[in-house]
């Protein structure tokens, strides 16, 4: 959204005023059996396209690629791919079924069956947002409450802690038993989705999971390393930069406190850094007590900005960033803004003040 746009969407009232589309709840024993039957009444030698959302995280990969392997073992052919850019960046490059990944460019253009991953709105997935026209049957499977079910057959459950969640229980359902591969793929997004089990949807529910998902064999210590604990030394000082220049700003938030920083395309190149090390900025930044909301900007463009939001509780900001073009959850959203770093914290100010 530009920031025109950003600006009469907030004084339009529209940031508090758009809400979650998806019915609370878990998801109906109908839609369950349409995505069974949609999987075993394929055709003969069927095209199965796997989609996840632009700039992929653990949960979109790892479920994506997890369901991936569930089919292939179920003798089912598949491709998966996300939008451009299409780069698979550590520390996602290591995982079981990057071997189903195809560029965008060469994806089925009509794919008998279209399934698509932690995507809570047809945006998300970019330029392959077309197959959604084109395919026999399309799956949605996420756990975005703001997801607008824009397939033909909806797994969504906003009580998920992971689309990988989900996932499961489909491959449960297919009679599609859990190897260890298949396993690294849901684990790695079932641990993203809950910042390594620390968030609220971490239910009895979310362990017992992780107990068979760890069953298989798999190594959760070197997962959760390569996953939360490692970057680069220029990484590591780039942060330090980014967090000597952070700001706390009391008032803000209708009073609750918001701490933000950002991180430039200058700040990359003095440390030699590729951009996907920002991923765990807002992590670092989030920690600051005295403030309820925070924020980090990192710049994509001279004038381009994507913007994390954190709330640790008093502010839904999933509104927010839904209100600025963006999505998310009610205390992990984000967004992509246009204009000056400083036009751009004059947006999101505006946006958190709002009740
Ligand atoms: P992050 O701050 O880690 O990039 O994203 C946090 C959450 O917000 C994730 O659930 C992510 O999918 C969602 N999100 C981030 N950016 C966007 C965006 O531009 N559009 C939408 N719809 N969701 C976003
Ligand atoms: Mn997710």
């Amino acid at each position: 959204m530009t920031r025109a746009a950003q600006v009469a969407a907030l004084s339009a009232g529209a940031v508090g005023a758009i809400g979650p589309t998806a019915p609370a709840g878990p998801i109906a024993e109908e839609d369950w059996t349409a995505a069974l039957s949609a999987v075993r009444d394929l055709p003969a030698d069927p095209d199965i396209l796997l989609v996840c959302h632009v700039n992929p995280d653990g949960d979109a990969l790892g479920s994506m690629l997890g369901c991936g392997l569930g089919l292939v073992r179920a003798g089912l052919p598949v491709r998966a791919t996300f939008p451009a850019p299409f780069e698979l960046t550590p520390p996602f490059d290591q995982l079981p079924g990057s071997e189903l990944l195809v560029d965008p460019a060469t994806a089925p253009a009509a794919p008998d069956l279209l399934v698509c991953f932690d995507a809570a709105s047809a945006a998300r997935l970019g330029e392959l947002a077309d197959r959604l026209d084109t395919a026999g049957t399309s799956i949605v499977v996420d756990h975005h409450a703001s997801n607008t079910r824009f397939g033909t057959i909806h797994l969504v459950d906003p009580r998920a802690a992971a689309t990988s969640v989900v996932v499961e229980e489909l491959l449960r359902r297919l009679g599609v038993p859990l190897d260890q591969q298949i396993a690294e793929c849901l684990y790695v997004a079932l641990s993203t989705d809950t910042g390594s089990f620390k968030f609220d949807l971490t239910t009895p529910a979310v362990h017992e999971l992780a107990a068979r998902l760890l069953a298989t064999g798999l190594r959760p210590a070197e997962i959760s390393r390569r996953l939360f604990d490692s970057r680069p030394f220029g990484a590591m000082k780039l942060y330090g930069d980014v967090l000597a220049r952070a700001t706390f700003e009391a008032d803000a938030a209708a009073g609750r406190g918001l701490v933000w920083s950002f991180a430039t395309l200058a700040d990359l190149e003095r440390h030699g850094q590729p951009r996907h090390v920002l991923e765990g900025l807002i992590d670092a930044v989030r920690v600051a007590e005295e403030a309820d909301v925070a924020c980090v900007l990192k710049q994509a463009g001279a004038e381009e900005w994507t913007v994390s939001l954190r709330s640790k509780g008093g502010v839904d900001v999933a509104a927010v960033a839904v209100g600025l073009g963006g999505g998310g959850h009610r205390l992990a959203a984000g967004f992509t803004a246009d204009g000056t770093l400083d036009e751009v914290m004059s947006v999101i100010r505006g946006a958190l003040d709002q009740p």
